[in-house]
This record gives C-alpha cells, sequence and structure tokens, in this order.
C-alpha cells in the first residue's frame, strides 16, 4: 500500500451531481451527516425540520417521500413509521395521557385494537369501541375525557363504512381528534383530512408499495400543530425508516394510480358476478349498489381499491378453507395491495365488542393484483365449483 491509500479509502471523492437529473429519487443512506465546521455542528439542532443532522431524524429520500404523501393527503406534514401497525399505534400514543380515553371503531385492524387493549390500557388510557355504522352510538360513548377517535373505513375484512365527516363534527365538538387508518383506499381514493380527520394513517405495506416486498407506514396531519408531539415522540423513541425502503416505496408510488384503477375495476366486475353465486351469502365491496354504506362511497371516495370479502352460507363456510386449495393463481396469504392476488380465510368474531358478528365466521378476503382478469375468474370459478361439489357431498352425509 503507497502512502495515503488508507486515508483515500475512507475520503470518498465528490463528484459534482450538476445536471444529473434522474426520473427516481436516490437512495441517502446515513446514520452521521458532516459539517462544515464546528459551530455548524454545535448549532446543529437549529436547523429546523426542512434540516439535516442524522440519518435517525430523515434524509432526501424518506423526506422525499414524506413529501409526497404530505401533498397527496392535502396534510400539513407526514412522517414514516417501519409499518403500518408502527404508523399507527405511534400515531394515537403521541396524543394520549394517562387518565384519558380513546375511541376506536369495532371494525379497525386487529392489531389496533390489540395495541389499545394491551399497551394503552397499561398506560392508564380507558379504551373503549363503538359501532362504526351508528353514529349515535359514537356520539353516546364520548366522554369529557376523550382524546382521540380512531377509525377504518371501510372497516377491516367487514368493509363497514363510516361517515367521516360526521364523525369529525362529533369528536370536535368533544374536543377529541379524529384519526383514520386509510390503507384500504389509500390517499389516491380517500381524503380523510379534506373530510375532518385530524391525523391519517396508510400502510404503505400495501397499495403504495405495491409489491409486497416492504413494510413501511405512514402518519399525516392537517394542522401544523399536530406534528411537533408526533416527531418529537417518533425521535425520542428512536424511530428510523430505511431510505432504501423508502426509495422502493417511492417506486411503487409511480405506478400506484394505473395499479389502483386496475384492480379496483376488475374487484367490481367479481363483485357483481360474484354477489349472484349461491355459494356466496354477501360480497362486501363498497362499489357494490347493494352495500349498506354505499351512499357514503360515493360522496366521498374517487374509486375503489381491488380488496373485498365475501360471506358465506351455514353449508357452504366449513368447506371453504378445503375449497382453497383449488386455486391456482390466487396465491393464499396476509396482506394485500402487491401485483399478487391473494386469497385469506379470516374471522373477526373474537375482534367484536361494540358489534356482534351474527354470520358463519369464516371471511374469505380477495385482493385482486394484476394478472388477467379471465384466467383470475376462472380461477374464482374451480373455487365456487369446489363449494358447490363439497357441500353437495357433506350434504348428503348429513
Ligand atoms: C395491513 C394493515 C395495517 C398494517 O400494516 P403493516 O405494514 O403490515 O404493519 C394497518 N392497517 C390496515 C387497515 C391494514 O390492512
Amino acid at each position: 500500500m503507497a502512502t495515503g491509500d488508507l486515508t483515500q479509502c475512507v475520503l470518498t471523492p465528490r463528484i459534482p451531481t450538476e445536471g444529473f437529473d434522474p426520473v427516481g429519487v436516490g437512495v441517502h443512506r446515513a446514520s452521521t451527516i458532516l459539517f462544515d465546521n464546528a459551530v455548524a455542528y454545535a448549532s446543529r439542532g437549529e436547523r429546523g425540520e426542512k434540516g439535516y443532522s442524522y440519518g435517525l431524524y430523515g434524509t432526501p429520500t424518506t423526506r422525499t417521500l414524506e413529501e409526497k404523501l404530505t401533498q397527496l393527503e392535502h396534510a400539513a406534514r407526514t412522517f414514516l413509521a417501519p409499518s403500518g401497525q408502527a404508523a399507527n399505534a405511534l400515531a394515537v400514543m403521541a396524543f394520549l395521557n394517562e387518565g384519558d380515553h380513546i375511541l376506536l371503531a369495532d371494525t379497525v385492524y386487529p392489531p389496533m385494537r390489540d395495541f389499545a387493549g394491551s399497551d394503552l390500557a397499561r398506560m392508564g388510557i380507558a379504551v373503549d369501541f363503538f359501532d362504526p355504522t351508528d353514529l349515535d352510538d359514537l356520539q353516546a360513548r364520548i366522554r369529557s375525557n376523550t382524546r382521540i377517535v380512531w377509525c377504518e373505513s371501510p372497516g377491516s375484512t367487514t368493509m363497514e363504512l363510516m361517515d367521516l365527516p360526521a364523525a369529525a363534527e362529533l369528536a370536535h365538538e368533544a374536543g377529541a381528534l379524529l384519526g383514520v387508518d386509510n390503507t384500504w383506499a389509500t390517499p389516491l381514493n380517500l381524503k380523510p383530512l379534506t373530510l375532518g380527520a385530524d391525523i391519517v394513517t396508510e400502510a404503505l405495506t400495501k397499495y403504495v408499495s405495491g409489491h409486497s416486498d416492504v413494510l413501511m407506514g405512514s402518519i399525516s396531519v392537517r394542522d401544523p400543530a399536530l406534528a411537533k408531539p408526533v416527531s418529537d415522540m417518533i425521535g425520542r423513541m428512536g424511530i428510523g425508516t430505511s431510505p432504501d425502503d423508502a426509495s422502493l416505496v417511492l417506486r411503487g408510488f409511480e405506478t400506484l394510480g394505473v395499479r389502483l384503477r386496475h384492480s379496483g375495476t376488475v374487484a367490481q366486475h367479481f363483485a357483481e358476478r360474484l354477489a349472484d353465486s349461491p355459494m356466496v351469502s354477501r360480497v362486501l365491496f363498497p362499489g357494490l349498489s347493494t352495500m349498506s354504506g354505499h351512499h357514503i362511497f360515493k360522496r366521498d371516495f374517487f374509486g375503489s381499491s381491488g380488496v373485498f370479502s365475501l360471506t358465506f352460507p351455514e353449508s357452504v363456510a366449513p368447506h371453504v378453507s378445503p375449497a382453497l386449495d383449488h386455486l391456482s393463481v390466487f396465491g393464499i396469504g396476509a396482506s394485500w395491495g402487491g401485483t399478487r392476488s391473494l386469497a385469506a380465510p379470516m374471522s373477526v368474531g373474537t375482534s367484536r365488542s361494540a358489534t356482534r358478528w351474527e354470520e358463519p365466521d369464516v371471511i374469505l378476503r380477495l385482493s385482486i393484483g394484476l394478472e388477467d382478469e379471465g384466467e383470475l375468474w376462472e380461477d374464482l370459478q374451480r373455487l365456487i365449483a369446489a363449494l358447490v361439489k363439497l357441500s353437495a357431498v357433506s350434504g348428503v352425509a348429513e
């Protein structure tokens, strides 16, 4: 080794980037950021929300994704989190104190119910659930110490639509914040902050990243005054989001609009056709005119995504699980919003308390991906044929 080589290995030359203007966003990895001089380092804390001081507090890559979401959500600011569930948990925790009360829609993403019932309750926060389709129920359960009303529209798995503007009014009258997990609709199909919500979260893991290979979430706030409690808490808890992952989400984001429109259209076709099948009790899809709450969908949403659920008659429900093995194009798996169509048998009975699930507790959640529509429909026909056969056989046996 020549003298100086060791140093040269470490001190990477700076190549000018002027004139280099790629379509995609660069991946800026950093923990350490260098400062021009000692004074700049000493005053790094004064650089403000747009400045850089340490990788944990943001890089050009993560800030680009946050800015894109801020614009689409019509938000004051957006913060990334390492998963959708982390975004949900952090979004409520930033505003709750011991003695406060949180109200959650009965149909929220089940890990959120779990988080509230275990961790929030442990921290001295009163937790209660309400029927998202009944605003009188919401109103009756609001207390003087209610700090947050948390909801999801449509609800996880069972797709109940909620009147967000009316809920926002009830929450605000009581001095509470309205938070909405907007993962199903994405910021393209519903903009909760323009309907009165104060906080919106997205599981970017689903449609926005779109390829089932990354976990991320976002928290956006409408009022700039709500930004500081979130950013301060995320910093203190040391929650950072990988720039590599953020760049994957940014890449997926570019095609979100066309993917979503396609999946939503195919889902609408399938939902309409499956509604006629005697093997199916109900198709739970906001885009169906027979769906309760469809008027809310028409009023507030710009379109639908490709996730919907099926419920089954008593005689068919036990056969859903074995019939799934007849699918060959749909994959069987959790999560959704990727390129691959997925089927997942769900049960909701144990995650309801303000409402009761009255149908057989086998709900099939379908996520329509980007495969050929005809082949996907043939696959669903195979599933239906298997249900017909299995129910007939067990019918004879009974
Ligand atoms: C999947 C999902 C989440 C959680 O996202 P992760 O990134 O998997 O943690 C949150 N909310 C809803 C509605 C979801 O469907």
